[in-house]
Parts: C-alpha cells; sequence; structure tokens
C-alpha cells in the first residue's frame, strides 16, 4: 500500500511529530519522484493520486492544509447545471461524474443530498424564467442519469405545493407562494475536511505532507523548501514539480497568468430563517444564470452567497468582503423571505478568489471553470482552475502530465475506487457506535466516529457549540493541526463567527498544548 517504509509506513496519522521526522528523512535523502506545491484540495488531490499510483511524493504546504481558497467554497458538490446554461456540456458532464465519484465511493460520509428549493413567487422570477428553470432542472436530471448516479442518492427534479416548500424553508414569503421547483445535489459538511481526508489518505499511501513548508526557486526538477518553523532550508530534486497553488500559481510560476474573481458568503443563525433543511435559491434581479444561495450549515448557520467580482492587485492571505457585497447578498435573498435579513443578523461572513484562469477582457463570472494542465518554460506543470467538485480528476490530469512528460514509474490512476480515510470502505473505517456519538460528529468523521471519540469527550467545547472536546484533540493527534488557529479555522469551522471563536478559544489552547507532544 505504501511507498514509505519509515516509522509511520501505512497510517494516515498527521502530527507535529511526524513532521519533523519526515523534514529530517527529507533533508537526508533529499529527492522524490515529484513535488507537489500547495495543500489545498487540488494539491491534496495530486499527492494522493500519485501516491497511490506508487510514486515518491512530497507534498509541501506554505500554510495549512486548506489554507486557501479550499476553504472558502460553497460547499457544493455541483453537478454542473451553471455550466450547461452556458453550454459548456464537457465541463457540466466532468462535475456530474466527479460528483457521483464522491458520493457513492471516495467520501460518501463527507457529501450529503442537499434539497435545492426555488420559490415560485410574484416579482421574484422573470415571465418565462420559471419555465427557463424546470428546463435546466430537467437537464440537471439527464446529466446525473447519464452520469450513473442513482435517484435514490439525487432524487429527480418535482414541483411541490406552497405548505410543504414552507416546511423546507420555513422563512420563505407565504403571500403569493404558488410552490417551488426542487433539485437535488450534493453538499459537503466542510470544504476543508475534504482537504484533510485526501492529505491523510495521501499520507497513508506513503506520501510526506508538510505543511509550513514553502516552496521558494522552484524549478522543473528542483525547489527550495523553507521550514516556517525553524528558518532552516533544504533544496528537494524531483522528477517533476506540480504547481497547485491556486490563485498563488503567478507566484510560484510567473508564466502563469490568472484573473482572481473574489466571491463572498455572509453567515446567520438558521434560527433566523426557521431552520431550513434546504437550500434557498433566489434568482439576481437582471439576470437569467445568478442566483442566490441560502445554504443550511452544520453549527447551526445559513451561509448567503455568493457574489462573483473582480480581484486584482497582489493576493492577500485572507480576502476580506466589501460592505457592498454583504449588502447585495442581504437585499437578493431578502426579495424572497417574510422577514427581511438584516446587518443586525449577519453572525461572520468571507471571501474566497477563485483562481481562474486569464483569458482577456469579459466579466468572470463568464470565464470558464474548466481546469488546465500547464507546462512552463521551466519545466513547472501547473494545475489551475477547475473547482473543488473535480479535484479528482484535476489531480489525474497533472499525474498523468507529470509521468509522461518525465517517464515516471507510475501505475495506471485509480482514485475513482479509492476510499478516503472515514469513507465506508476505508480499511480503518467502522461503523458509529450506537447512541452517545453526536450526529454532527459523524457527519465530520463518518467511520473514524469511532477512533475520534476514543481521543477524547463527547462534551463540546464550548457551551453552544458543536464541536467535541475529542474532535479538538483528534485534530491535533491524527489530523496535522500545529497550533490553535489550525484547530479553530480549518480542522473545525469555529473561527467563521469570531464570538464562538473567542469562546472555544481557551479550551482548544489547553487541549492543543496538552496534545502537541503526542
Ligand atoms: C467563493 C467560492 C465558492 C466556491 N464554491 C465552490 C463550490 O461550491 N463547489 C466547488 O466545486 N467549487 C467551488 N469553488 C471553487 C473551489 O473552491 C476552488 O476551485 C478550489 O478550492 C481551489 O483549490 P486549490 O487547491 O487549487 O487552491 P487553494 O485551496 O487556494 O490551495 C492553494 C494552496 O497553496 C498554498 N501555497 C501557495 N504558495 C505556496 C508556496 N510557495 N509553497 C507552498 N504552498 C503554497 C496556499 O497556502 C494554499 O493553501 C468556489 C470558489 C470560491 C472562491
Amino acid at each position: 500500500m505504501t511507498t514509505n517504509a519509515g516509522p509511520f509506513a501505512g497510517t494516515s496519522r498527521l502530527t507535529a511529530r511526524r513532521r519533523e521526522v519526515e523534514l529530517d528523512a527529507l533533508a537526508a535523502a533529499p529527492s522524490v519522484d515529484l513535488l507537489v506545491i500547495g495543500g489545498g484540495v487540488t494539491g491534496a488531490g495530486v499527492a494522493l493520486d500519485a501516491a497511490a499510483r506508487g510514486l515518491r511524493v512530497a507534498l509541501v504546504e506554505a500554510r495549512d492544509l486548506a489554507f486557501g481558497t479550499s476553504r472558502w467554497s460553497s460547499k457544493l458538490v455541483h453537478g454542473g447545471l451553471r455550466y450547461l446554461a452556458s453550454g459548456r456540456i464537457g465541463v457540466a458532464r466532468e462535475s456530474a461524474v466527479e460528483r457521483g465519484v464522491l458520493m457513492t465511493r471516495t467520501a460518501p460520509h463527507l457529501v450529503r443530498s442537499l434539497p435545492q428549493l426555488v420559490p415560485l413567487l410574484p416579482g421574484l422570477l422573470r415571465p418565462g424564467q420559471a419555465s427557463l428553470v424546470r428546463a435546466g432542472f430537467l437537464a440537471g436530471d439527464a446529466l446525473r442519469l447519464s452520469a450513473g448516479t442513482p435517484g435514490a442518492l439525487l432524487p429527480r427534479m418535482r414541483r411541490i405545493d406552497a405548505a410543504r416548500a414552507r416546511q423546507l424553508v420555513p422563512a420563505v414569503r407565504a403571500e403569493g407562494l404558488a410552490g417551488a421547483l426542487v433539485a437535488h445535489d450534493g453538499q459537503l459538511v466542510d470544504d476543508a475536511r475534504l482537504v484533510v481526508a485526501l492529505a491523510r489518505t495521501a499520507a497513508q499511501y506513503g506520501a510526506t505532507v508538510l505543511t509550513r513548508v514553502r516552496a521558494e526557486e522552484v524549478t522543473g526538477t528542483s525547489a527550495r523548501l523553507v521550514d516556517g518553523l525553524t528558518g532552516q532550508s533544504l533544496v528537494l530534486t524531483a522528477g517533476a514539480v506540480v504547481n497547485a497553488t491556486g490563485v498563488w500559481a503567478g507566484e510560484v510560476d510567473p508564466s502563469i497568468r490568472l484573473r482572481p474573481s473574489r466571491g463572498t458568503h455572509l453567515l446567520v443563525d438558521a434560527a433566523a430563517l426557521g431552520h431550513p433543511v434546504a437550500a434557498l435559491t433566489v434568482p439576481v434581479p437582471g439576470s437569467t444564470s445568478r442566483f442566490v444561495f441560502a445554504l443550511p450549515q452544520q453549527l447551526g448557520r445559513v451561509a448567503i452567497g455568493l457574489t462573483d467580482e473582480d480581484a486584482p492587485g497582489p493576493i492577500p492571505d485572507e480576502p476580506r468582503p466589501t460592505e457592498a457585497e454583504l449588502d447585495f447578498l442581504l437585499d437578493t435573498v431578502n426579495a424572497a423571505l417574510t422577514t427581511a435579513l438584516t446587518r443586525a443578523d449577519v453572525r461572520g461572513a468571507y471571501a474566497g478568489l477563485r483562481p481562474l484562469i486569464d483569458t482577456g477582457g469579459g466579466s468572470t463570472a463568464d470565464i470558464s471553470r474548466q481546469h488546465a494542465v500547464l507546462e512552463s518554460p521551466s519545466g513547472v506543470i501547473t494545475v489551475v482552475g477547475g473547482k473543488l467538485t473535480t479535484y479528482r480528476r484535476m489531480a489525474e490530469d497533472a499525474v498523468d502530465t507529470a509521468v509522461r512528460l518525465r517517464g515516471l514509474p507510475a501505475r495506471a490512476c485509480w482514485t475513482a475506487r479509492l476510499p478516503l480515510v472515514g469513507a465506508p470502505g476505508h480499511r480503518d473505517s467502522r461503523p458509529a457506535p450506537a447512541g452517545g456519538v453526536p450526529a454532527s460528529l459523524v457527519a465530520r468523521h463518518g467511520g473514524a466516529a469511532r477512533e475520534v471519540l476514543a481521543a477524547g469527550g463527547a462534551e463540546p467545547i464550548a457551551e453552544g457549540i458543536d464541536v467535541t472536546r475529542a474532535e479538538i484533540v483528534y485534530a491535533v493527534t491524527h489530523e496535522g493541526a500545529l497550533d490553535t488557529s489550525d484547530v479553530l479555522h480549518r480542522r473545525t469551522r469555529i473561527g467563521l463567527v469570531a464570538q464562538d471563536a473567542d469562546r472555544a478559544r481557551a479550551g482548544v489552547e489547553e487541549i492543543v498544548a496538552q496534545c502537541r507532544t503526542r
């Protein structure tokens, strides 16, 4: 199973100790088949693909797993409907196929089926728009069928009456409501958890996964790796180097030209919308293809998003939403609600940058979400664009390219059949014990829930926050969290609401200090 014969052979545990030992091992023998730069969904996917093919792989991430765009998504595992609307049938089908892979084989524990409801309200839909939405949903069903995803998993579109619509989304405007159109798509419990599961599975197959390590002076066959904790560096040589740094790709390889686009979400309490169990989909006035979504989330919140704004200039570590974006989101969603949300309802807000390939003029909303694998004159192989849903296919294409260009000794790709840590069928997965395990813990950890619980107690880390102390322990002892920030902002998503982070911080700090040496 593994190319790593060291003390961590065959284990998916990522710890500070493992990081130290594996960095020392790289310093002693600084050569691998494939160096992957970037620990977002794309880089973690590439590392898993390559390690599972038997290659010697090192993945370096300058900050933390899922530090970049991969934690700021809408967490939808798309069937590609949006791309169908603009005639990009290939991209749409690829999305539908990859959605099926995630939901049936690789990560069904992290992806659930989410009903998406378009209310039939006077003034909300333009004349003829309901027919367009219906036609789109029917096309989505056809895509799902062609991808072989069962209807039991993603039920076909249907029209429901007003009473049922208000059961699914209690806050939807009742006056004039003539029912709703409902379609289903996939939703991740948490995008960062997918990245962590990928990185851990890659480590289990022998990849060396190093956070707080930045790649500098990158060429097609080498890079200087700088340890962010000690300042020490080493030069690693590699059969091939894959640049999977998303919006930072042009910093690693100046031949890459991107046009980042900012997408913003805000968070409100689920109670403010009557605890919806479906996503509310509201058309953006003046557009036939853009919608604002109110998406139920874990930890008792609803995320309302999203925007698509040109974001030129230097790439910030953490992009911030603008006031105008928040107003736009509230105004758009309020058109479909009985009681308007106000700024006082906003508990948090976040923004991410889409790594779109620069194709010249036009709006960023019109730029293709198709991914690209590019070899630069320096020999660096960059994989960029795309989306979370299609990370596996992006990884396969990137590794295929590296293997072809550099003659690497790799087997064929088989990640479409490879369950991630926590998925049913993964060798360490166990059914969750009956009773006593919070459902939210099972939703986040799947078949690893029993192991997580054994790491610590089931009591919450702070009153009213639906994250157990056990998950904080596990983040440090198994998931590579190196400090409190990793735990609050990426292993859990407590940090999305600053007040929650403040309440949980002392408890998390205490556990991190206790566990760091384990
Ligand atoms: C607002 C928004 C909503 C979205 N919603 C969805 C959705 O619902 N569904 C979907 O499928 N897709 C969605 N996407 C798209 C998806 O989130 C991205 O395509 C994907 O996360 C990009 O991942 P990545 O790994 O390529 O980049 P990133 O996640 O940004 O990872 C790049 C990593 O590289 C690291 N790095 C940078 N430079 C270096 C260096 N020199 N050395 C080492 N490491 C380095 C960074 O720290 C970072 O962690 C959305 C995107 C946005 C912006």
